[in-house]
């Protein structure tokens, strides 16, 4: 695992960032990576000054010419896709495999966001009134906060920063402590772009598009309560959310919030359970149960229920023995957890499911003595009667509980009844069942016949309740990046008519 020359290759020069604030760590086998200094809060306040600043210019850029600036990062992106994605793998452990699908995903957003950058559309609105035109504009918001997690440590900041930057606004970006590298690769890309853009355009980029700011929840903290920042894009834990939720809006911002998830796939009797069970596979234990889309429930009717939860055993039991390892290596499907206290939260997860009626399958740690420093397990199967408290808390670990139904309201009933709302799938053939669900769920993302992971980048991206309600990407999502006017202009020559035909009429 040569990471100094991987990074390197993407251009980072880590004897820039090097000090003795933030150790970072590989979850492959535990090994330290790098030694961080955190930036001071004085520093995080001159990113912000500089960032308002770069506001100022950047807002006046048409939004075609901001979308150049963004092709340009796609197209080195392009270029760096292999070196990101291995970065990825080394920083957060998911396999090769999907860490270059989470570098795709970031090509596929600025390709979104390019195409975007033209069709910043308003509104002309029929007034109700005589030789009166209504038009509703979208304009630059200002200067964005991004807060990301560490299980998407590149993709999710794009689909920020993609738009943000198309819709005229700087960014200030907080990773996670636990994925800085990525990140600082993220901004040496960027800033070849930035070096690109006046040789293609023939314009100049006003400094300070783009901060990164290396820390944990205090320099995070800074972020939030910045009045400089109109938007505080946040993605994490619920627990992160309902800190950071109340002081945004204490200062009166906006907040985009994409919190954690407990998702369910709803199996029927009428399902075809070979389109089923390669999607539950992919979604549960995929990047080892670490994401926010992670099948973590499947309610399972009576009729299969049996027989699922058999070919799940024996699935199961195949990843557990062939596909758990280095998630470097070709054939692994299961890489190793972020840390130690995800293993331990997995572990008191499956003690409660033990306590609360359940029978816990797999689930143990494995490698530890070819990785001492570092946490690979085999994915845990919980069979469960009902769908007891600690079905319904998220567990960022891959545990799946399987529980049976007999009618579909009984199904959307359970399904509904978790404080998450992220994503949802019913398997089923029939169109009825289909339907209903796709009516019933309570989630932003509701899928037939397909898992709940994997979204593509077209559709907004979010979910409700404890979700925390926030649209990313694609769809219409861009229009949170931007404020919006309403504006009535009178051409008439005589005195105008007022709105709802009010007399005002001074003799
Ligand atoms: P986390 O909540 O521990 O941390 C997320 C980010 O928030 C980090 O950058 C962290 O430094 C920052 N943070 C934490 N406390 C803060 C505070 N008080 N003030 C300001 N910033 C603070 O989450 P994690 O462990 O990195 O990621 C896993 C969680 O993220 C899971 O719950 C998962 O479901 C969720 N997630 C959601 C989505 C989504 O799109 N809905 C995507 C990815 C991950």
């Amino acid at each position: 695992m040569d990471v100094a020359a991987i990074l390197h290759q993407l251009g980072v020069p880590l004897t820039e960032y090097a000090g003795s604030d933030l150790a970072v760590c590989s979850p492959i086998d535990g090994s330290q990576i790098a030694s961080l200094r955190c930036h001071t809060q004085a520093e995080v306040q001159a990113s912000m000054a500089q960032a308002a600043e770069a506001f100022t210019a950047w807002r006046d850029v048409p939004a075609p010419q901001r979308g150049t600036l963004v092709r340009l990062f796609g197209e080195a992106l392009r270029v760096l896709k292999e070196p990101l994605a291995r970065l990825v793998t080394m920083e957060c452990g998911k396999i090769l495999e999907e860490a270059r699908g989470e570098v795709q995903e970031m090509i596929d957003m600025c390709d979104f966001a390019v195409g975007l950058s033209r069709q910043l559309y308003g509104l002309t609105i029929a007034s109700e009134r005589p030789e009166h035109s209504m038009q509703e504009t979208w304009l630059p918001l200002g200067p964005i906060g991004v807060i990301t997690a560490f299980n998407f440590p590149v993709a999710v900041w794009s689909w920020n920063a993609a738009l943000a930057l198309v819709c005229g606004d700087p960014v200030v970006w907080k990773p996670s402590e636990k994925t800085p590298l990525t990140a600082l690769a993220c901004q040496a890309i960027f800033a070849q772009a930035c070096r690109r853009y006046p040789q293609t355009t023939g314009h100049t980029l006003p400094e300070g598009l783009l901060h990164v700011l290396r820390g944990g929840a205090e320099v995070g903290d800074w972020v939030v309560t910045d009045t400089r920042l109109p938007l505080i894009s946040a993605t994490g834990s619920c627990r992160m959310g309902r800190i950071i939720a109340p002081k945004v809006a204490a200062r009166l911002g906006r907040s985009l919030l994409e919190l954690g998830g407990n998702n369910a796939v709803v199996v029927s009797d009428q399902a075809n359970l070979s389109v089923a069970l390669p999607a539950i596979l992919f979604g549960a234990v995929g990047t080892c149960g670490q994401r926010c889309t992670t099948i973590r429930r499947v309610i399972a009717h009576v009729g299969i229920y049996d027989e699922l939860l058999q070919r799940l055993k024996t699935a199961y039991h195949r990843i557990a023995t062939q596909h758990i390892g280095n998630p470097l290596d070709a054939g692994t499907l299961v890489g190793p957890l972020i840390d130690q206290a995800a293993f331990e939260a997995m572990q008191k997860a499956l003690d409660a499911a033990r306590q609360q009626g359940g029978s816990v399958f797999f689930g143990e740690r494995v490698s530890a003595a070819a990785y001492p420093q570092a946490y690979y397990v085999t994915p845990a199967l919980v069979q469960i009667p009902t769908q007891v408290a600690i079905v319904c808390t998220e567990t960022f670990a891959p545990i799946l509980y399987v529980m049976p139904y007999t009618s579909l309201d009984e199904a959307i009933a359970i399904h509904n009844a978790v404080p998450q709302g992220l994503a949802s799938a019913i398997f089923t053939t029939d169109l009825h069942e289909a339907e209903q669900f796709k009516r019933r769920s309570d989630c932003g993302i509701v899928n037939v016949n397909i898992g709940t992971s994997g979204a593509e980048i077209g559709g907004a991206f979010g979910g409700e309740k404890d979700t925390g309600g926030g649209r990313e990407a694609g769809s219409d999502a861009w229009k949170t990046y931007m404020r919006r006017h309403t504006s009535t202009t009178y051409y008439g020559t005589t005195p105008p008519a007022l709105a709802q035909g009010i007399k005002f009429e001074v003799e």
